[in-house]
């Protein structure tokens, strides 16, 4: 079973048509919320989500843009670009963000955006933080977002390890439990500008599983544009440009 894992695509479609011709053969597109904020087309963003028939779960940008997350945490800039998504999104989009659950489950791997004792809000973004959040899953994996870097924290033995999620060769999640953060499509903060996700290899009796982390260069100045021509916040644009 060979799993797309994206996450963090925040409207940006020129960079999620970019993943999608980069994928290589799968059977199923998990994406681990935020599908929306930030950039400028959300309608088209989950139009292809649709066509994927990815398997999502709900981001706090997904949540406050249909008004069942508070956004009075977001800074300016980001509740600025919420309140342009709420008056962009059409009756299909708003529906299929309704429909989003906070959590996924299954077999051996759960899914969520933040992190799995807080779904929509936490940050993981240390070994600490990883270490207080495995008894709050109970398979084998849990797939998380939310920081828009990519990185895989490793329990084993009682200890967590934090191993970066580099593109190249695939991780082998052979011992232990695991938390993986596939990084984010469309608004990388890793010094990289490229789109970030993640092939998640389910193995059988023969092979183990492991998860290959994958960048993908897009036409960044199209997405950029966008932006400018719907009055977004400049930062959120500049940004782009240097993936932090
Ligand atoms: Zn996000």
């Amino acid at each position: 079973m060979r799993i797309a894992v994206l996450s963090d695509i925040h409207s940006n479609l020129p960079a999620l048509e970019a993943v999608r011709a980069d994928l290589p053969q799968v059977d199923e597109v998990w994406v681990l919320g935020d599908i929306v904020g930030y950039g400028p087309q959300p309608n088209e963003v989950i139009g292809v989500l649709q066509q994927l028939g990815a398997r999502s779960v709900l981001g706090n940008h997904d949540g406050a843009a249909i008004e069942t997350v508070d956004a009075a945490y977001f800074n300016p800039d980001a509740r600025a670009a919420i309140e342009w998504t709420r008056d962009a999104l059409d009756g299909n989009a708003r529906a299929y963000i309704a429909t989003l659950p906070e959590m996924r489950r299954d077999g051996e791997v759960t899914a969520v955006h933040g992190s799995p004792r807080d779904p929509i809000w936490e940050y993981i973004t240390s070994p600490g933080v990883a270490a207080a959040n495995f008894h709050a899953f109970d398979t084998r994996l849990c797939l998380f977002g939310h920081t828009h870097l990519p990185v895989v924290f490793r329990e084993l033995d009682g200890e967590v390890e934090a191993l970066p999620g580099v593109a190249g060769p695939a991780v082998e999640l052979d011992r232990g439990r695991w938390l993986v953060n596939p990084g984010s499509v469309g608004q990388p903060r890793d010094g990289i500008p490229d789109a970030a996700y993640a092939i998640l290899e389910l193995g059988d009796r023969t092979a183990g599983d492991s998860i290959e982390f994958r960048r993908v260069p897009y036409e960044i100045g199209r997405t950029q544009q966008l932006m400018r021509e719907r009055e977004l916040p400049n930062r959120l644009v500049e940004r782009l440009s240097y993936g932090r």
